[in-house]
């Protein structure tokens, strides 16, 4: 049985960036940027104002008690039309031009404006050094034309939107968001909808991963329920097998009707490994479907849901990571002092569901009273899972463990 590390390693081997393609930038949040991003203009346009005042000559004002003639008034959008002289002052609102001849603006906080008469107001402006220079923003000096803004491979936060669209891009070339069809197997499974008679179910895990595939930046294409036969798996298997990634629950460890391996054998799904030292998560299944636009990944995930989150955050997410060009989080995982004891059991690395928070500026931790791979309520007490190396042993409160939070994808690797 292959580990976790070597797991990772063979499906981030298969998982290939899917081609560029042009959108409009409003679809853009979330996914990669394909190209560099170029201005087309100098920011800002012209040396402009920071503050609302009045723009001087810095020297003539600077530490006196001056009174000047206010000449005009400039607001964003406005060009200055007089040139600021001695004994002159220029009226200006937050991003509107310097006039030529004024070096400096004063805050409007400072001065105060003296209805000599109505044609020809004057300003007073006292005391306080004033730099040459003050409250200005020189042309060019957030960016110049034809510089280089953002990198391709730039993950597009709300705050490259607005840079796109300060140096006019309302279309950019990206990495599309993959693709995922989900398909929950198994006799068992009610829709959410129902009520589960005898023996049955409802189907958690076909909603929280299409939950997870969206929180991923890609596209969840539900296939519903199917049910533990060859033919019916085969039909929603062909079908999940037209998008870049199928993510199956269930139907892959080694009950009577666990036919997901078999099925995808039979559709020419090769198999890359079966079984990983994990716990939970052992049974997942990983293999790659061949095709000429773009090769097909398909995981099978183990049905207990608890199984099934943490095999989409330890393989899947980095997968779709790939996928959509973005840099695949590998960073250590977060240490954290444990709160209470922890009885740690069993021959396989383990990541126990726990809940961690600040206490003072230290990151604690406490594993929750979880009940095995099938426990989703306990699940929802958690924000992390805490690491516990294979072997029977006590971790004592105050002992510091790692943890993996759910925010963003579990952090590999995880040991040591
Ligand atoms: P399996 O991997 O098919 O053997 O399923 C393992 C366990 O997970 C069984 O107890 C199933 O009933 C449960 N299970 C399988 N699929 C789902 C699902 N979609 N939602 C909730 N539980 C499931
Ligand atoms: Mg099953």
């Amino acid at each position: 049985m292959i580990g976790v590390e070597e797991a990772l390693s063979k499906v981030l081997a298969a998982a290939r960036p899917k081609r560029p393609i042009r959108m409009p930038v409003a679809d853009s949040l979330g996914l990669t940027l394909a190209e560099d991003i170029t201005s087309d203009i100098d920011s800002p346009p012209h040396d402009k104002t920071l503050v609302d005042g009045y723009a001087v000559i810095a020297d003539e004002v600077s530490g006196r008690d001056v009174e000047l003639a206010v000449l005009e008034e400039v607001a964003a959008g406005a060009i200055p039309t007089i040139p600021v002289t001695r004994g002159t002052a220029t009226r200006i609102m937050t991003g509107a031009p310097i006039p030529d001849g004024a070096d400096a603006v004063v805050m409007i906080e400072r001065t105060k404006l003296v209805e000599a008469s109505a044609d020809s107001p004057r300003v007073q402006i006292s005391g306080g050094v004033v730099r040459s220079g003050q409250n200005i923003m020189t042309l060019g000096t957030s960016m110049r034309r034809g510089e280089v803004v953002l990198l391709a491979g730039t993950l597009i936060r709300p705050i490259e939107v607005g840079l796109f669209s300060e140096v006019g891009r309302a279309e950019i070339a990206v990495y599309p968001r993959p693709r995922v069809a989900v398909l929950a197997t198994g006799n068992e499974l009610v829709a959410p909808r129902d009520v589960p008679s005898a023996g049955q179910i409802r189907n958690s895990n076909g909603p929280m991963l299409g939950a997870l595939v969206t929180s991923a930046s890609a596209v969840a294409v539900d296939l519903g329920v199917g049910r533990d036969t060859q033919d019916e798996l085969r039909g929603l298997i062909e079908r999940g097998l037209r998008e870049d990634v199928l993510v199956l629950s269930g139907g892959v460890s080694a009950g009577v009707l666990d036919l997901v391996p078999s099925v995808l054998a039979q559709l020419g799904v090769h198999e890359v490994f079966h079984k990983v030292n994990l716990k939970p998560g052992k049974p997942l299944w990983f293999g790659v479907l061949p095709s000429e636009d773009g090769d097909r990944l398909v995981f099978g995930l183990p049905g207990n849901p608890v199984s099934t989150l943490v095999c989409f955050e330890l393989f899947v997410r980095p997968a779709l990571d790939r996928l959509a060009g973005r840099e695949v989080n590998l960073s250590r995982p977060l240490k954290a002092r444990l709160t209470r004891d922890h009885q740690q059991r069993g021959d396989r690395p383990t990541y126990f569901p726990a809940a961690m928070s600040f206490v003072g500026h230290e990151l604690v931790v406490q594993t929750v009273a979880w009940k095995g791979s099938a426990d989703l309520r306990s699940l929802a007490e958690a924000n992390c899972l805490a690491y516990f190396p294979p072997g029977d042993r006590l971790f004592a409160a105050g002992e510091v463990v790692n943890v993996h939070s759910f925010t963003r994808g579990f952090l590999l690797p995880p040991i040591r």
